[in-house]
Formats: structure tokens, C-alpha cells, sequence
């Protein structure tokens, strides 16, 4: 997770070396407007020079000055600085949402006639861009199964920029093996991209195997309350740098009020991330022995097909656990329907423990045997785990199945 190994920002306002340490404090200068403690909202949209002498100081020699809201704000520098030490990353750009994070970063990093790998169960707007939007500029966009490794090897061209997977994936929670994507790599000479949103920087630190660019929608755990929308990158300074100056184009920017938000949220990641990962396997293990449960999708649970490589790869699972009930889409409504803690919405990460349910929601406009090639059954739910009490959801769960059965 937090790397050893020191980046330029390590060096500066780290007041200690614990995960918690580094989420309240990181980025921080010690003592700040008016001696408060929490970091300032500096709301505003552009910034004053003194006179002209301090414009050509800020031009001409490089004297430190914000300069207009698109290229930075105070608030916004305190979080990045954060979350790139938080996640072992040289360089972090923040950004209004995980989508706008996703889709600057691979048109940085992209140019016409090139080719990009991706897996088959990405998250969906992220396969839409790379399939439809970028043909248009003559970008070509392979998508593979997840698991298909051999698949991936064999498409991999001359002209192929990256690969990029999530991990671990929705909803059933695959895990990329992410050695042997360092190996694949290297041989080819391929820049990778993770979008790690599902692990987060607590379960796991994608740069540990060579990955060059992380991704997070920082609107899930990061933040962490249902709140906000936000969208990290982080990689090697030179590379951000790249990404940084096409953002300033494009101009998805996280705003002051927001930058906040997700400071606050931070500070707490830590304890929600143990939290949610407790939860959850226990959650996981009493689905499993529930008999109106038909499977359960989590890592952390022995019967998950990639168990071996989470194990190797993370410290811990998540909060997301999905699962088939028994019977029908009938029963897989009736049991959504009864529950009376967990709301029915999407997204996870939060603080409050989310249920939904993939067929009603993203695949909707999938015909039946569409959604069941895909996997998407009429009974899969995706859970997401709050920070109550475990023993509070798995009360409402219960009660909740005991009303959709028959
Ligand atoms: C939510 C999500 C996104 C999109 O992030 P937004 O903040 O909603 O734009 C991308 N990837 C994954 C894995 C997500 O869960």
C-alpha cells in the first residue's frame, strides 16, 4: 500500500508512516489560515497577482502562484498530494468524477492508428468509450473475457499502447493476475492501466507490479460517504504530467467544496477500509451457509475462482460481495423489496451499505440471453457493505429472504 520507497512528496509533510497518520495528515502544511486545524475551502475561480513584477516572477522564474481555478486550487492541491502518498504514487491528478479521470488519461496517452486492450467485464461506460468513442479516431479497441490471458498475449500488435482491466471487477469480483501482466508487459514493451477502485489503496498497490497508471473513482471508498463524485490518477510524475496538461484542456476539474469533501473523507479510510472488509467477509460466509443462497461471489471466500491470486495480491477484499439466490427474478425482487437497512442503489464504498440488483439496473437494456452470456442472471444481487454493525445487515438480509421465499 504505502510504499517504501520515497517519492518527492514522501519527503515533504509526512508526519509519520501509518496508513491512518497519512490519511489525516499527508499533504498538510503544519500551520494554516487563521491556525485552523481542517484544511481551508479556498472558493474561488482565479487568484490575484500584487503588482507586475509578481506575474513575471510566476512566468518567467518559476515562483509558486495559483493562477486560475482550471490549473489548481489550494484545496484540491492539500487531497492530491494526499492521495498520492496514501497510494506509494510519484504524481496524483484529481479530477470531477471516475468517468472524467478514465477518459482524459487514455486520451493522453493514446494517438490515432493505435490499439488498446481491455477485458469484457470493465466497467461499462469505460468499455463504451473505448469501443465506440475512440473508433472514431481511429483507435482500435480489443475486448477480451476476463481470464483469457492466453487471449490477451495473441491480440496483443505492434501498435498496442496498453492493457487496461479493473481488479477486482464487477460484479463477480474477478481478480487480474497482476504478475503476470508485469510479465506481458515487459516483454512487449506496453504500458498498463488498473483501475483499482474495487481494491483501493488500502487491499492493494497495483505499483508493486510495474502497473504504470492507477485509476479510482474516488466517489466509491476514497470519499466515502455517497456524497461526492471524484476520480483519482496515479503514476510516474513524467507520465502524470502528460495527463495533467490534457485535463487543463479538458477541464473535468474537482471544485474547492468538493476537494473538501473528499479531505474529510480520507481521514477516516483507514478505519472505514477495516471495517468494510470485515464486514464483508463475514457477510460472504454466512450467504454461504444460507440455504436460500445459490453462490456467492467473494475473494476472500475459499470457493472463488481467482481466492489464490487475491490472496497473493491483496491485504484484504472489499466491502463488494455479490451473490444468486434461489428461484426466480420474482424472488430476487421480493427479496430487494423486503429490506428495510440496506437502501437499493448503485454505487459502493460508502459509508451506508448499498444493494442492487445488475439485470434491472446497468443491463436493462440487454435481452435475457444478452444479460445471460454476460453472466447477468435474473437472480445475481450486488451487495455493498456500509460500516454498520455486520451483524445489522445480516439481520436485514435474513428477515429479507425469509419474506421473497416461495
Ligand atoms: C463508479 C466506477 C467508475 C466511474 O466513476 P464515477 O466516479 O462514477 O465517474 C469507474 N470504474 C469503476 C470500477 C467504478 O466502480
Amino acid at each position: 500500500m504505502v510504499k517504501k520507497k520515497k517519492t518527492k512528496l514522501d519527503i515533504r509533510n509526512t508526519p509519520g508512516k501509518g496508513v491512518s497518520t497519512i490519511s489525516v495528515h499527508a499533504g498538510e502544511e503544519r500551520f494554516r489560515y487563521a491556525d485552523s486545524i481542517t484544511t481551508p475551502i479556498v472558493q474561488t475561480s482565479t487568484y490575484a497577482f500584487k503588482d507586475t513584477a509578481h506575474i513575471e516572477a510566476y512566468t518567467r522564474h518559476g515562483h509558486s502562484h495559483f493562477e486560475y481555478g482550471r490549473y489548481g486550487n489550494p484545496t484540491e492541491k492539500v487531497a492530491q498530494d494526499r492521495m498520492a502518498i496514501m497510494c506509494g504514487a510519484e504524481d496524483c491528478v484529481l479530477f470531477a468524477s471516475g468517468m472524467s479521470a478514465i477518459t482524459t488519461t487514455i486520451l493522453a496517452l493514446v494517438r490515432s492508428k493505435d490499439h488498446i486492450i481491455i477485458t469484457d467485464d470493465a466497467y461499462k461506460k469505460t468499455l463504451e468509450f473505448c469501443s465506440s468513442y475512440l473508433q472514431r479516431f481511429g483507435i482500435a479497441c480489443t475486448i477480451l473475457p476476463f481470464g483469457d490471458y492466453e487471449g490477451i498475449e495473441k491480440a496483443i500488435r505492434p501498435n498496442t499502447r496498453f492493457i487496461f482491466s479493473e481488479s477486482p471487477t464487477n460484479p463477480y469480483l474477478n481478480i487480474f493476475d497482476l504478475e503476470w501482466l508485469r510479465d506481458v508487459a515487459k516483454r512487449y514493451n506496453l504500458m498498463t492501466l488498473i483501475d483499482a477502485t474495487f481494491s483501493t489503496p488500502y487491499n492493494q498497490c497495483p505499483f508493486d507490479y510495474g502497473v504504470d497508471i492507477v485509476v479510482h473513482s474516488a466517489t466509491k471508498y476514497l470519499a466515502g460517504h455517497n456524497d461526492i463524485l471524484a476520480g483519482v490518477v496515479l503514476g510516474r510524475a513524467e507520465l502524470v504530467d502528460e495527463i495533467r496538461a490534457l485535463h487543463k484542456a479538458i477541464g473535468g476539474v474537482i471544485d474547492p467544496h468538493c476537494s473538501y469533501l473528499l479531505l474529510r473523507g480520507m481521514k477516516t479510510f483507514a478505519l472505514r477500509m477495516e471495517r468494510q472488509n470485515e464486514t464483508a467477509m463475514k457477510v460472504a460466509e454466512f450467504l454461504e451457509g444460507h440455504p436460500q443462497i445459490k453462490r456467492v461471489y467473494y475473494p476472500g471466500l475459499e470457493s472463488h475462482p481467482h481466492h489464490h491470486i487475491a490472496k497473493a495480491q491483496m491485504t484484504g477484499f472489499g466491502g463488494v460481495v455479490s451473490f444468486d439466490i434461489m428461484g426466480s427474478l420474482k424472488n430476487a425482487k421480493a427479496f430487494l423489496d423486503a429490506l428495510k437497512l440496506c437502501y437499493i442503489a448503485p454505487s459502493l464504498g460508502g459509508v451506508e451499505t448499498l444493494i442492487t440488483h445488475p439485470a434491472l439496473v446497468s443491463y436493462y437494456n440487454l435481452t435475457r440471453k444478452e444479460r445471460y452470456d454476460l453472466g447477468i442472471t435474473d437472480t445475481l444481487i450486488r451487495l455493498a457493505v456500509g460500516i454498520e454493525e455486520p451483524e445489522d445487515i445480516i439481520a436485514d438480509i435474513t428477515q429479507a429472504l425469509e419474506k421473497s421465499r416461495g
